[in-house]
């Protein structure tokens, strides 16, 4: 690796930190670790309804619980924050200008009923659910018309109407999604505030990430986040999503199987370090046969390569194993 890694976790605090949520932490924790590199958080808290100081508190404590450090973010006192993407608005707004202008985005009048018949009808066609483009190439006073009517625009990235992408990643290798099936998508809600997919392009833009590690439920977003690195001409990361966790009967990790939140754990008195070598464990594997690692010696060992690109499988008596190990 030549260029300086910098990586980023970017929870939306709408929950407590769940144990995929914390492995994502540690691999790029880990990857920044292993090469000199930095290791940045970001809240992502565009979802207004949805998020809450409360949920950035317990993201953030089970992070530092687990020793898992950030290098970077605000200021405060002397010490860093996280970023918070509702703090760094006017970012987004200057990238909207620019696609607008150029004209990769535009603005869409449409209800809420009236796109949810449009899906209806593509579902009832066959056809995958998506926005129609009507709003594509509104002249001037249709869009005066509209707004006289009280509507609000949303701003929508214009897909192109062929053609496919393909996503190169570390972890699946080439995965190639075609246009059609995505429709122009909303970047930018009627309230002025940016949807994720938007956002998280160009922070990690202006952050300068270099690798892009998280979980498996993000690759079908990928596209059109690299629809909108080629529009804005920037510099996209290397992706690597990792697989799901599974339970031990390959259903779905959820409290069946174990606690979800990273916090139950603290607070049922596990030892931050087995759960750190329990998580990397899940989706990783080392070159030997040694099961036992410490935050320490993982820094030395971790790389990309022998991430899994199968499920991982949580299993409590490995957790309670290892806790009793330490
Ligand atoms: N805010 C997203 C989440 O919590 C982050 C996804 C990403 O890492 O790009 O799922």
């Amino acid at each position: 690796m030549t260029d300086t890694v910098r990586v980023r976790f970017a929870p939306s605090p709408t929950g407590p930190l769940h144990i995929g949520g914390a492995r994502s932490a540690l691999f790029n924790f880990l990857l920044a670790h292993r090469y000199g590199g930095k290791f940045i958080v970001r809240i992502e808290d565009t979802d207004l309804e949805r998020s809450s100081r409360e949920s950035e508190h317990n993201i953030l404590e089970s992070l530092r619980w687990l020793g898992i450090q950030w290098d970077e973010g605000v200021d405060v006192g002397g010490n860093y924050g996280p970023y918070r993407q509702t703090e760094r608005l006017e970012s987004y707004q200057k990238g909207t200008e620019k696609l607008l202008a150029q004209g990769d985005a535009y603005r869409c009048y449409c209800s809420e009923e009236e796109i949810e018949a449009e899906r209806q009808a593509f579902l009832a066609k066959g056809e995958l659910p998506r926005y129609s483009g009507k709003c594509r190439s509104l002249t001037e006073a249709q869009e005066e018309q509209y707004q006289q009517e009280g509507r609000k625009a949303v701003v929508r990235f214009r897909v192109p109407e062929q053609g496919a992408i393909v996503v190169d990643d570390l972890v699946r290798g080439e995965i190639s999604f075609d246009c059609i099936g995505i429709g122009d998508f909303v970047i930018v809600k009627s309230d002025g505030i940016p949807t994720y997919n938007y956002a998280v392009v160009v922070d990690d833009a202006l952050m300068e990430i270099t690798h892009v590690i998280r979980g498996e439920e993000h690759l079908s977003n990928t596209p059109r986040q690299l629809l909108i690195y080629k529009a804005l001409q920037l510099k996209e990361p290397r992706f690597a999503h990792v697989s799901l966790i599974l339970g031990k009967d390959r259903s779905k990790m959820s409290k069946r199987h174990g606690s979800t939140s990273i916090v139950n754990y603290r607070e049922q008195g596990y030892l931050p370090e087995a759960l750190v070598n329990f998580l990397v464990l899940l989706g990783w594997s080392p070159e030997g046969e040694e099961e036992i690692f410490s935050l320490e010696a993982l820094t030395e060992l971790f790389s990309l390569e022998r991430v899994a690109k199968n499920p991982a499988v949580f299993d409590l008596d490995k957790l309670n194993w290892l806790n009793g190990l330490y």
